[in-house]
């Protein structure tokens, strides 16, 4: 492989995908990451529409196709537990009918990060590090220079006309360049236990992913990424000592079935509603969680990010093509810093909004008392429940905002 021309620091979804937009135009590109495996707990599983035209382009959709799990994602629903009974369900297969619509792509990032990495290795343009971190980046005035740190110790200089800083939310390029996040710190804590069991007898006409628990024990929201073996339960932190061993009684709770389980990871997260103050320095761009960071409510964290990358690096071939200069490289700040900042509001207006539906149900102290309150309700109620239910269906179907597509400029 010649020198790089592009420095990609991150091989998360954003930093492979950017590799594998360079590299399909010719561009050659070394991305580094500290991360010796690729994630094993699902986090974002929603591909939008636009993200995977822009994994067609890169023939990547077809995998991506393959490995989704065949889990309809007919309906959103809101229970007092997994069980039931249920609160009522927000129909949005109009949206998307099967699991493999165009619309939406049910595509946990545990199984699309493999297939990524897999087609980026596989480009003769790109050079992919593993066990290996940045932990150096100047931006010069014709180059930036990097300094990477090898698992075996090993240092290595390396020099690259350009940086894109996909290093995701806590992004160390980002601080190391000085760029402040602008919006709002962490709003709560919350823990993503992962969990392996089969759910499939309980998912019979109850179609996924997204169950809304809320018994007041342990409310939450169950997330079934692959209906016979693995799922996510994210719950709020309630600031106890030991909460962490408390998780297993709380995952039953929110089950409200008998279905054994085992748990493979507890992961600890803060929902931010953050977007960079600027998205460039020079010869260094931030792209993905890097530049912004949103509540997963609407699921646009991954998606905002690989719509960073193609922009960018449409712009970058055509600079490096000659075809454009290198001011016309501010244009990616221009269109993608306004989706990002409005894709960070609607998150965090949907994560509001379900406020809604616990409005209408009141206080209830515990499960026996929420089962009451749900068997009891008069027709007004059941109303005002389903009218508090619909209110969320743009949290659920839109495809948030999107940048201009640089092609069509
Ligand atoms: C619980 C949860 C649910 C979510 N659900 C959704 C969803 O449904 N839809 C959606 O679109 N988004 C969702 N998201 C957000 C999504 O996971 C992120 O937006 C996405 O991972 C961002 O990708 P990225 O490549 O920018 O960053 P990351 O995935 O964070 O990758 C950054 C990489 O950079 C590496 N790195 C960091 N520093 C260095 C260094 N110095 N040297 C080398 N490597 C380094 C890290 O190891 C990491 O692999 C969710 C997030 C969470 C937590």
């Amino acid at each position: 492989m010649s020198a790089p021309r592009v420095l990609i620091v991150g091989g998360g979804p954003v930093g492979l995908t950017a590799s594998l937009l360079l590299s399909q135009r010719g561009i050659a590109n070394v991305v580094v990451e500290r991360r010796d495996e690729t994630l094993r707990a699902p986090a974002a599983h929603v591909l939008r529409r636009r993200p995977m035209d822009v994994f067609a382009r890169l023939g990547v959709s077809d995998d991506i196709l393959r490995a989704a799990p065949h889990l309809p994602i007919d309906a959103i629903t809101w229970c007092a537990t997994f069980g039931g009974p249920d609160a009522g369900r927000l129909d949005v297969s109009a949206n998307s009918s099967s699991p493999l619509d165009p619309v939406w792509t049910n595509c946990p990032q545990n199984l699309l990060e493999p297939i990524l990495l897999d087609h980026a290795k596989r480009c003769p343009e790109a050079r992919i590090l593993r066990g290996v971190e940045c932990t150096d980046l100047v931006p010069g005035s014709t180059s930036v220079r990097a300094t990477l740190h090898h698992g075996d110790g090993r240092e290595e200089a390396i020099e690259a006309a350009w940086a894109i800083a996909a290093d995701g939310a806590g992004s160390p390029t980002r601080r190391r360049l000085g760029i402040p996040m602008l919006g709002d710190g962490p709003q709560g804590r919350f823990f993503m236990t992962h969990f392996r069991a089969d759910l499939r007898p309980w998912l019979e006409g109850r179609s996924g992913p997204l169950f809304w628990i809320l018994n007041p024990d342990s409310p939450g929201t169950l997330i079934v990424h692959e209906p016979e073996r693995s799922h996510v339960f994210m719950t709020i932190q309630r600031g106890e000592p030991d909460e962490r061993e408390g998780l297993p009684t709380r995952l039953r709770a929110a089950l409200g079935v008998d279905a054994p389980f085992e748990i493979v990871s507890i992961d600890e997260w803060s929902p931010h509603v953050q977007v960079a103050e600027r998205y460039r320095e020079g010869r260094v761009f931030l792209a993905g969680d890097a530049a912004h960071r949103f509540p997963p409510s609407g699921g646009l964290g991954l998606n905002t990010g690989i719509l960073d990358a193609d922009h960018l690096c449409h712009r970058l071939a055509e600079v490096e093509a000659g075809r454009a200069d290198e001011a016309s490289l501010d244009r990616y700040e221009e269109a993608c810093r306004p989706a990002a900042q409005a894709n960070a509001d609607a998150s965090f207006g949907n994560l509001l909004r379900l406020g809604a539906i616990g409005k209408v149900l009141g206080r209830c102290t515990d499960l026996g008392a929420l089962e009451a309150r749900l068997a009891s309700l008069s027709a007004d109620e059941r109303r005002a429940l389903d009218d508090a239910i619909e209110l969320q269906r743009s949290h659920f179907v839109s495809d948030g905002h999107v940048p201009d597509d640089p092609r069509a400029a």
